[in-house]
């Protein structure tokens, strides 16, 4: 396997979001197109007969008829969670008390982590996600596994440890002063190595003393470089709760404002039940709100108002995501789908060609690395998946009636999964191939 190569397809990546399929400025769709990589980047990309002579090489790989998209991206995702996916509860608190915290517990072995931690890229790879904002569990050890796998792999992933000091078994909790340690630790070991990076990760207010939260505010203040992820407004039990913990605050946005955690690269997964005065917050701090469709409809949270994102002046910056293992699929295509009937039963349509959009460049936008990723053009990292439309006998069979660009897109959220990725390529080397 080399970094440097020359692939043929149908090509599509966006500029910015599209209003709909007429909106053909917001996107490049290539009929038959090539890109060519060196040194893990694109080096060009375009119509193949315009293909410069320096980058032919008879070491094409051929992958039409099918198309090439930039890599997912997933915008929250937890570590320590790929087998507690399918655990039976009722809504999160039960969930995360019944499996999640008894589970989580095994990545305190640093052995066990390690191994995990392939799996769990190869799963990614495997689903069409080659860059991914994940949770480590409370142990420092569980994020060093997750990051060092990525250097491996060559793929960009950010990642933290779990910051929480209360309401959590004592084998799942740090204290405010080993939070910070070792959260300082992982960015000094792993930030801006390769290609990964370390995510500041306090994992709910409700798992956080007061002092732990004003800990998470300082390492926001002297890391401004580092992504900051957290939980918001899932949950009506848990919205209840930090109401009692944190008996001062406006609201549940307002616990997170106070502690200086709100800002233009602070991830908020769920955001489904924010009154207006939050909703006015994430817009003006420019914080982003993660929709994660089939996490909230297994555990019945709600559901994610898209409109209300965008009633806000400024809009509010959103980005779509799985939530493993509260989500119940590692696909991004499984994700859209759930989204769209997430949307759907607001009265909301979701265009496929904005589905793609939030799933690669959009996402790109939301976590400040659209000049990396995100895109199929000249310069980027050379992160890129082969979408097959034809990858099931269903999706075979109404492959046939399919004329359009925004049908075949459509047809991949809808009945896509795993099966449909042919091939996922990350820093120009093929990680996985169906
Ligand atoms: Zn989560």
């Amino acid at each position: 396997m080399s970094a440097n190569g020359l692939y043929r397809a149908r090509l599509l990546w966006f500029d910015r979001e599209p209003d709909g399929a007429e909106d053909t400025e917001a996107f490049h769709y290539i009929e038959d197109g090539a890109i060519a990589v060196a040194g893990g980047k694109i080096v060009w990309s375009g119509d193949w007969a315009d293909l410069p002579a320096e980058y032919s090489s008879d070491d094409c790989e051929d992958f039409r008829p099918h198309l090439i998209v930039p890599g997912f991206i997933d915008c929250h995702i937890h570590f320590p969670q790929g087998q507690v996916v399918a655990s039976y509860a009722g809504s999160l608190l039960e969930w995360l008390n019944t499996y999640t915290f008894v589970e989580e517990q095994k990545y305190g072995d640093p052995d066990f982590a390690e191994a995990m931690a392939g799996r769990f890229l190869d799963m990614l790879l495997a689903h069409g996600t080659t860059t991914a904002v994940a949770y480590g569990s409370v142990h420092k050890c569980s994020a060093d596994a997750l990051l060092g796998a990525a250097v491996s792999k060559g793929m960009r992933i950010i990642a933290g440890k779990v910051m929480m000091d209360r309401n959590a078994p004592e084998a799942l909790t740090d204290t405010p002063q080993t939070g910070y340690d070792d959260t300082k630790a992982l960015i000094a070991e792993w930030h801006g190595k390769d290609r990964v990076e370390v995510a500041i990760s306090p994992r709910f207010a409700l798992t956080s003393t007061e002092a732990q939260m004003e800990m998470a505010g300082t390492l926001v203040r002297e890391h401004p470089e580092c992504l900051v992820q957290t939980h918001l407004s899932e949950n009506h039990r848990e919205i209840e709760t930090v109401a009692e913990l944190f008996p001062w605050s406006k609201d549940y946005t307002d616990v997170y404002d106070h502690y200086g955690l709100m800002g233009p690269k602070t991830l908020f997964g769920h955001c489904i039940h924010q009154t207006p005065r939050e909703m006015e917050r994430m817009a003006e701090s420019r914080s982003v709100a993660v929709f994660c469709p089939t996490s909230n409809m297994f555990l019945g949270s709600g559901l994610f108002d898209l409109s209300k994102m965008r009633g806000t002046a400024p809009e509010t910056r959103h980005a779509i995501a799985t939530d493993i293992g509260g989500g119940t699929n590692w696909s991004m295509l499984r994700t859209l789908d759930e989204g769209y009937k997430v949307l759907n039963l607001q009265g909301q349509r979701y265009h496929p060609l904005r589905s793609f959009y939030q799933a690669t460049l959009g996402n790109a936008r939301a976590i400040g690395m659209d000049d990396r990723i995100g895109k199929l053009e000249a310069g980027y990292e050379a992160d890129f998946i082969v979408l097959d439309k034809t990858s099931t006998p269903a999706m075979a069979l109404r492959a046939e009636t399919i004329s359009t660009l925004s049908e075949e897109l459509f047809l991949m959220q809808t009945l896509g999964d795993d099966r449909a990725i042919a091939a996922t390529i990350v820093s120009g080397v093929t990680a996985h191939r169906r």
